[in-house]
């Protein structure tokens, strides 16, 4: 056969075994997996290095304006620049339904957003006005569109849907196959601390982890759990941040729970400690969930070890530290009005093959699932974040033994920080692929503004997932079945 491209003399990482070989592109696509395979009009010496499935960023916000009207940093083409420079060859932002908007003009607007990015993209949709017509036209056209995972907030008075517009959202989403993400804090709970603080006028960047207490948390993944189970729907849990919220997540899933979850390499790697910096530089420090605390960071990766976790995502919101960004309501604005959120998007693999990897805390397959399989499998990328004939040539070739020290400038985005400053990495991707074109390679960018492709989904893998019947909705009970 002749391939376009061989990478040779690899270190074959996948999901499920690591070995040395080649893999053989034709068309995009991997051709063949084999111990050697000759020809190729380009060959790539990989000499020894790990070759994987590029990752799959599965949580990253670009392009969206946040529900107070704040507008990200990185657009598609800065963003999935950064994604590819920290190992991404595809990845899935959000795009956001505001109050009054149509689901169709959402994505309509998110498509001429996203017809710029280097890598290969899909969306989440974020669900904030769930009508009757959202519910009966609108959704279900955009998952025949390959949208196939909406998500819910169960915070900010303006993205918020109460428990009833859940199950409206979660009903839809299982009777078209699709999944429902959740980002899970206690409205009142919170609006209750930040009153309590005003009051007190405690409003440094500090008492916004102080605001958002880990119980907050913890009740609502509680809650979007049994709302999920009464209608038996799949629901994927976003960047949990309590050792209480995943013990929760991982005895559901013992149980057989239709779940899926992810934490975020923030929650491993930083604390609250670092909203107590002088000055307002606590103010790059907010997110919500809010950062927590060294046994916190224990407990996280104890569960991403012991499989809690889908994936580990970066959450990349990105708002820079001036008055564009964190302090668009001025620079010594209340916590409340700090835009929330980080960037991380290039950090995300980097830090997981560091800090875990190499560390020992977790294998190598661990990080291909952890990074790129497992999102593929849950959010339908079926042609994504595997090495396996017939799949598109999305590959990442990783030094694992390059040293860096994390910097601002190297990340490739539009901001002008990183959570992450000045951390010492071991191992880094040196380059990467997406549908066999190279994107960066060797520190440079080879790709071409709009050279990604929008990829429809397919529904949630829900293989090994028996689900919840509830027994006022069980048939066999003999009651309640007319509403299944
Ligand atoms: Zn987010």
């Amino acid at each position: 056969m002749q391939f376009d491209t061989v990478i040779h003399d690899g270190l074959v990482a996948t999901a499920s075994e690591t070995w040395k070989g080649d893999i053989g592109i034709k068309d995009g696509r991997i051709a063949a997996v084999a111990e050697h395979l000759s020809g190729g009009d380009r060959r790539i010496d990989a000499g020894g290095r790990i070759v994987m499935p590029g990752g799959i960023e599965a949580h990253a916000h670009i392009a969206q304006e946040s529900s107070s009207g704040v507008m990200s940093a990185d657009d598609y083409l800065s963003g999935s620049i950064s994604a590819a420079y920290g190992g991404n060859s595809s990845f899935i932002p959000f795009a956001a339904q505001h109050r009054g908007q149509s689901v169709d003009e959402v994505i309509a607007t998110y498509d001429a957003r996203g017809a710029r990015s280097v890598i290969d993209y899909s969306y989440h949709l974020i669900i904030s006005d769930p009508t009757q017509e959202v519910l009966e036209d609108q959704l279900p056209r955009a998952f025949a569109r390959g949208i196939t995972s909406f998500k819910v907030f169960m915070t900010y008075d303006l993205m918020n849907l109460g428990d009833g517009g859940m199950l409206d959202i979660l009903t839809v989403a299982r009777q078209h196959g699709a999944i429902t993400m959740v980002h899970a804090e206690n409205n009142d709970m919170v609006k209750w601390m930040n009153k309590r603080l005003a009051e007190k006028g405690l409003t440094a960047p500090r008492y916004h982890a102080i605001s958002r207490p880990e119980l907050a948390e913890q009740e609502a993944i509680n809650r979007a759990i049994q709302l999920a189970k009464l209608v038996d729907a799949p629901l994927f849990i976003v960047h949990v941040s309590t050792e209480g919220g995943a013990e929760i997540v991982r005895r559901e899933k013992f149980n057989g729970a239709k779940l899926y979850a992810e934490t975020c390499p923030q929650y491993l790697a930083l604390t609250r400690a670092d909203l107590d910096r002088p000055g307002m530089e606590g103010a790059k420090y907010i997110c919500s969930p809010p950062l927590r605390d060294g046994a916190t960071q224990n407990a996280l990766w104890h569960h991403v070890a012991q499989g809690t976790f889908e994936s580990v995502s970066s959450d990349h919101a990105p708002y820079r530290y001036d008055t564009t960004g964190k302090f668009l309501n001025g620079e010594n604005a209340p916590y409340p009005k700090i835009a929330n959120g980080m960037p991380g998007i290039a950090t995300r693999l980097p830090y997981l093959f560091s800090e875990g990897v190499v560390k020992g805390r977790i294998t190598l397959e661990q990080f291909v699932a952890l990074s790129s399989t497992n999102a593929a499998k849950v959010f339908g990328c079926a042609n994504k974040g595997r090495i396996a004939p017939g799949m598109d040539a999305d590959i990442a070739i990783w030094n694992p033994e390059n040293r860096v020290t994390v910097t601002a400038a190297d990340q490739h985005d539009n901001m002008d920080y990183t959570p992450f400053e000045g951390m010492e990495l071991t191992g880094t991707p040196e380059i990467i692929m997406t549908r066999g074109a190279t994107i960066v390679e060797h520190g440079a960018l080879k790709a071409k503004e709009g050279q990604g492709q929008f990829f429809a989904r397919q529904p949630a893998d829900l293989r090994g997932k028996p689900g919840y019947i509830a027994k006022e909705l069980d048939p066999a009970q003999n009651f309640g079945a007319e509403l299944r």
